[in-house]
């Protein structure tokens, strides 16, 4: 059974006018080496943390800024929005399709909360707390190109062209406000779309951008914005001792203008100014130590790296699945092809190397659980591949190839063919983040141990683990 909404009662939890109070007694265990008779010797103590949360139920209209606006994300997302919102259905050569989510976490899933006369009980995720209503979400956002957006929604080639004559008169009149563009960061050929751009020493950008976030909350009589960066894939900044390493060095080195200061950092750096939320979609290193240390002085939620939206996701998952089964992938290999503005930009050896070390990651952890399968240091082949294809436009294709040990010297390969549109995978996810983004900016927790009587919000606890 489907229930639409429930309510708690329990001593642990309280309803208050402004606020859901409740305390979590959270089962873990603590591991101490210790010397006992003469031998060191693991041991194993489990404990109870408590922890006390505080929810503000109040839900504020939310604003979300894209940086990107104008690519094959931010038009599918905004489209996308508008389209559930407005209940548009549209013919296809299938069927009449209607709006919905499917893909988001939020709007599309749903938790089991229980049994009742024997029957299992499940409800809509977003019913466990107060959240913002995507239909009154008000986006807004930059571009380095100026193309409006049902422009740029054409450009993507992703939505049937139904559904694009049904969108264009919400999005005509949506154009992305002035990037910050700096060729040293992405692909030569994003040049040519680059006629919307912030002009300006690295100090002047910033204080742009936060000028652009405060008219747009009094624009639009938002009371709280988000930001998500949905732009394309930067080189890896250079860490530098002395110019990046921490807040008071970041921040001279902006004064300075040092060339080594990416877009996506600045945009970072206005919104912790701001304290508005900063998500990056991106695999690029954003996140230089000496923003994440302005980030923590600031109390003020960043995260992301990468959106993960599809092969990445699946590796994630199936490598997960294969070492937890006690079975050791010895090779992995991940070929790529696709055809829109992300693939033209990820053919520059710089960007594409970004890319390349998010999906290299995913697999670190897995290996490093599993000293079984695994000598100190022994790491499977692992090759990623990605070519741009125009042809194939927004539909991505993605192979890959497994091959592992099995019982007794056996092998195993498993080979996977994923083919769909890239960006409407990507869509529902960044709808979740920016929800999430919010909803974490309204909860606050303290545990046991924290003696002070305060409770800080959720992001000076490094939030990022939530997503
Ligand atoms: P896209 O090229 O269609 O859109 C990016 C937009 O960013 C473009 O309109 C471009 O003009 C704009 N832009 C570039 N630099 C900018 C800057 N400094 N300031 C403002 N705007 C800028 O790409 P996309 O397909 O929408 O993907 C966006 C990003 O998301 C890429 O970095 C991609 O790698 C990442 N990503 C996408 C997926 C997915 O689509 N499934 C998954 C993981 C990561």
């Amino acid at each position: 059974m489907f229930i639409e909404n429930f309510k708690v009662e329990s001593p642990n939890v309280k309803y208050t006018e402004t606020e859901i109070q409740s305390v979590y007694n959270y089962e873990t265990t603590e591991l101490v080496h210790e010397n006992r008779n003469g031998t060191y010797q693991w041991i194993v103590k489990p404990k109870t943390v408590k922890y006390e949360f505080k929810t503000d139920i109040h839900v504020p209209k939310l604003g979300v800024m894209l940086v990107g606006w104008g690519g094959n994300n931010g038009s599918t997302l905004t489209g996308g929005v508008i389209a559930n919102r407005e209940g548009i259905s549209w013919a296809t050569k299938d069927k009449i399709q209607q709006a919905n989510y499917f893909g988001s976490l939020t709007q599309a899933s749903a938790i089991r909360v229980g049994s009742f006369q024997g029957e299992e009980i499940h409800a809509p995720f977003k019913s466990l707390l107060p959240m913002v209503n995507p239909d009154d979400i008000v986006f807004g956002g930059w571009d380095i190109s100026d193309m409006n957006l049902a422009d740029a929604m054409a450009r993507a080639r992703v939505f049937d062209i139904d559904l694009q004559k049904q969108l264009r008169p919400y999005m005509e009149s949506m154009v992305p406000l002035p990037g910050i563009y700096d060729p040293d960061f992405i692909a030569a050929n994003q040049g040519e779309r680059a006629n919307n751009v912030i002009k300006g020493t690295k100090r002047e950008q910033i204080n742009q951008i936060i000028k652009d976030i405060k008219e747009f909350k009094e624009a639009n009589k938002v009371d709280r914005v988000v930001v998500l960066w949905t732009a394309n894939t930067e080189r890896y900044s250079n860490l530098v001792v002395g110019l990046n390493d921490t807040m008071e060095n970041l921040f001279a080195a902006v004064d300075r203008n040092e060339s080594e200061i990416s877009p996506s950092t600045l945009f970072a750096i206005a919104c912790v100014m701001e304290n508005v939320p900063f998500i990056n979609g991106s695999p690029q290193n954003t996140f230089v130590p000496g923003l994440i240390d302005l980030a923590i002085k600031n109390n003020c939620l960043i995260g992301g790296d990468d959106f993960k939206s599809g092969q990445t996701k699946m590796k994630s998952v199936l490598v997960d699945f294969l070492v937890g089964a006690g079975i050791k992938p010895t090779s992995i290999v991940s070929y790529n092809h696709l055809g829109n503005n992300d693939g033209m930009n990820l053919s520059a050896p710089q960007t594409f190397r970004s890319k390349e070390i998010s999906k290299s990651n995913v697999v670190d952890d897995m290996v490093n659980s599993n000293a079984i399968l695994y000598a100190p240091g022994e790491h499977p082949d692992h090759v990623v591949v990605i070519k741009y294809v125009p042809y194939v436009g927004d539909s991505k294709r993605a192979m890959d190839e497994y091959t592992s040990e099995i019982f007794m010297g056996g092998k195993n390969t498993i080979v996977l063919h994923n083919t769909c549109e890239d960006s409407l995978l990507a869509a529902p996810i960044i709808l979740d983040l920016v929800l999430l983004a919010e909803l974490s900016t309204r909860i606050q927790f303290k545990s046991e141990a924290e003696v002070k009587n305060s409770f800080p919000s959720l992001c000076c606890k490094r939030t990022h683990s939530l997503f």
